[in-house]
């Protein structure tokens, strides 16, 4: 027998079967892209499932017998590895789908660019969360609680060394500051420079859990990064920081919509800023 005359053609069940996995493939994919470990991700998946076809078509079974029950682990594993992406995948279930008022977004904008540039300019270290749809209460909950409306002044106060809040990220949730001296989750990620301390560590770490945005200011040398999804943007001038918010926090509506569905690529905000690990020789910090 021939070896495409093994291959035989799916009836309706089997069509039904293929719009299904295609479906939850496009959601798999649609979740993944962009994160680090994506490529490890699409790469065991394609290299298992090319195998299994290969050995089932030459007809090697005992390779394709071991080959499905690897396959097994090979997901516990993924599971293990992906830890951080599927808490987030949890949590984007319950989600509350917190929507921006115009003036608000602009003012907390605003307000940031101020404080950052002043803390910048003062070399003073800063973290800030803004909280977006995923909650960050065990977050908030590492720090003290607060409930005042954003300021630059407040937020400059908040950093300010020897301060008793100044330890740790401030948490925004709309344009409260709902939390100060926080310790966020720190990324485990291997590929990040070592002139990446904690704190540029814990902002990628909160991105990659939730879909907080963070800005860093480095104490170091005052370069201003902006962390969105585990990715982050470094070397920003004010100009550059409020674009970054301004698209973040008002992306309109249609494009959210068309970047939730497409799949690959450069599409919402996700695919916006390339990574650290792939932005060599930006300035000190990478
Ligand atoms: P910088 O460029 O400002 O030096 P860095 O990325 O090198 O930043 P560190 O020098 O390690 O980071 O910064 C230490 C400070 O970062 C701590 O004093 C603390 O305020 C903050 N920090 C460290 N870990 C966390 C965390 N998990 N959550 C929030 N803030 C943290
Ligand atoms: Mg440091």
């Amino acid at each position: 027998m021939i070896w495409w005359e093994r291959l035989t053609l799916p009836g309706l069940g089997g069509m039904v079967e293929i719009l299904i996995l295609s479906i939850l493939f496009y959601f798999v994919i649609r979740f993944f892209r962009g994160t680090p470990g994506a490529h490890v991700l699409f790469g065991l998946i394609g290299l298992v499932t090319s195998l299994i076809v290969v050995t089932r078509v030459a007809e090697l079974e005992a390779l394709n017998w071991m080959l499905r029950q690897l396959s097994v682990y090979v997901a516990l594993a993924l599971l293990v590895i992906f830890q951080p992406e599927v808490r987030r995948a949890l949590a984007e279930l319950g989600r509350r789908h917190f929507v921006w008022d115009e003036t608000d977004a602009q003012y907390v904008c605003n307000q940031i660019v101020r404080a950052v540039e002043e803390l910048a300019r003062q070399r003073i270290g800063a973290l800030i969360a803004i909280e977006r749809d995923i909650g960050t209460r065990a977050v908030q909950d590492t720090g003290v609680k607060l409930d005042a409306r954003v300021s630059a002044e407040l937020l400059a106060t908040l950093f300010t060394p020897k301060a008793p809040l100044h330890d740790g990220g401030v948490v925004l949730s709309g344009a409260r500051v709902v939390a100060a001296g926080c310790m966020f989750p720190l990324t485990q990620r291997m590929d990040i420079g070592h002139e990446l301390g904690t704190r540029h560590r814990a902002a990628i770490g909160l991105s990659e859990e939730t879909d907080a945005v963070c800005i860093v200011v480095s104490e170091g040398t005052g370069i201003m990064s902006f962390c969105i999804r585990g990715r982050m943007s470094r070397n920003l001038d004010g100009e550059g920081l409020r674009k970054l918010l301004i698209g973040v926090l008002m992306r309109p509506r249609r494009e959210a919509l068309w970047g939730r569905l497409w799949p690959f690529g450069r599409r919402g905000a996700r695919g916006l800023i390339p990574s650290p690990a792939k932005e060599p020789g930006k300035g000190p910090g990478g």
